[in-house]
């Protein structure tokens, strides 16, 4: 495992951060067994950076019972986050905190984030609450080691907020294709320029850059790399970078754990030749003809009131144009519903809007579903689902 210090704080980060949003689930919730299993075997690997949050159902609570009973509080750091829409007082963020502590078994957290910041009003707002004086307190006693934010806004936000207070480490989206969207780049080179840490989410888009690539995606890569997966191209395009301190990733199986781990080991900064970022830009070319809703799958916007299931439909949409009509269709049949008495058709949102603002990636979803409608619902939708639906039962 390669490490990074972290210049505010000299402490020595697993370049792979283990991302806990969403840990593996059985029936009857987060499966225990499975999620100690892939810590124990991420603490083993190298890892010491684990990534949760308040917003995360469950998270705290597991992850808490399984660093406590495997004694590794002080053996790793762990970040987690405010849910800073829940507070309308101080005494809410001093509740939630401490709400925060309690899941995870622990008296103090290494990071704290203010969740998933978008503009800098936001800040403003818990400002204006008293949160400045708040973090001081808990910096003092210790209880907060390091205060930053997760970020899902435009760089002109991302700078003011730079600008506008001293954090110790910042969390924002990144990945090859979304180089220049939200804070990118420019937001890393911001971040470096002030000597703060910076940590990557969506390194692989939710899966998008790893599964159901078109094929002009994955003849880039196989030239270049014959047997080098997706998910190690687009890790290993992050670890080149000096500036990424950590990149979290969700990793939910044994097997994808041991090579993220194993392309976290292998790859140093700078070490990318340029053959392979000629593979990366032709990648990206590819993914971007194909992909045409850039949801990322984090289910944020769930529930619809109509009970759409709003990711679904956008992961079938974008199927049918990087993997074929028909293969689109079919999804989109699955996502709607379709054996069941009444599919959830994209057609029955209501454009009550309660989604929109629920997603980091600011899509207008209704305008989005329409999309989907009229690509994936044509004339005599309701005959193709009577044709479809033995095929699905
Ligand atoms: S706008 Fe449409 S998709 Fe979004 S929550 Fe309302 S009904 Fe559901
Ligand atoms: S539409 Fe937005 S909020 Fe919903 S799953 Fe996709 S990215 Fe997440």
């Amino acid at each position: 495992m390669e490490y990074k210090i972290d210049p505010r704080s000299g402490n020595k980060l697993s370049v792979l951060g283990l991302g806990c949003m969403r840990l593996p689930r059985g029936v009857a919730g987060i499966d225990m067994q499975k999620t100690e299993y892939m810590i124990l075997t991420a603490f083993e690997r190298g890892i010491n950076y684990f990534d949760t949050a308040y917003a995360y159902n469950g998270s705290e609570e597991a992850i808490g019972e399984i660093f406590e009973r495997n004694n590794l509080r002080e053996r790793i750091y762990i970040a987690s986050k405010l849910p800073h829409g829940k507070c309308k007082s101080i005494d809410d963020v001093e509740r939630l905190f401490n709400t925060t502590l309690q899941r995870l078994r622990t008296d103090y957290l290494d990071y704290y984030l203010i969740h998933n910041v978008v503009t800098a009003d936001q800040w403003k707002r818990l400002v204006d609450l008293g949160i400045e004086e708040w973090i001081a307190q808990k910096k003092e006693s210790g209880a907060i080691r390091r205060i930053g934010f997760s970020f899902h806004g435009g760089m002109a936000e991302f700078r003011t907020l730079m600008e506008g207070y001293d954090w110790d480490l910042v969390q924002i989206q990144y990945n090859y294709v979304n180089e220049h969207y939200q804070a990118g780049r420019e937001g890393i080179e911001l971040a470096a320029s002030k000597g703060v840490p910076v940590v990557i989410m969506e390194p692989l888009l939710g899966g998008r850059l790893v599964s159901n690539l078109p094929k002009d995606m994955i003849r880039a890569f196989e030239r270049v790399a014959p047997g080098r997966s997706p998910a190690a191209w687009g890790l290993r395009w992050l670890f080149d970078q000096p500036d990424v301190t950590v990149v979290l990733s969700g990793m939910n199986s044994n097997e994808m754990l041991e090579e993220n781990c194993a392309t976290a080991s292998e790859t140093a900064p700078n070490s990318m030749i340029e053959e392979e970022h000629a593979a990366i830009r032709e990648a990206k070319d590819a993914f971007e003809k194909n992909f045409r809703v850039p949801c990322t799958g984090c289910n944020y916007c769930m529930p619809c009131p109509q009970g759409l299931s709003i990711p679904s439909i956008f992961q079938a949409y974008n199927e049918s144009y990087s993997l074929g009509w028909r293969t689109g269709f079919f999804n989109y049949m699955l996502s709607i519903g379709v054996t069941s008495g009444e599919p959830r058709l994209a057609s029955n949102c209501i454009e009550c809007g309660a989604c929109v603002k629920k997603c980091p990636q600011h899509i207008d979803i209704p305008a989005r579903l329409a999309d989907a409608r009229h690509r994936l619902q044509p004339a005599g939708v309701k005959t193709a689902i009577k044709i479809a639906k033995p095929f699905l039962q």
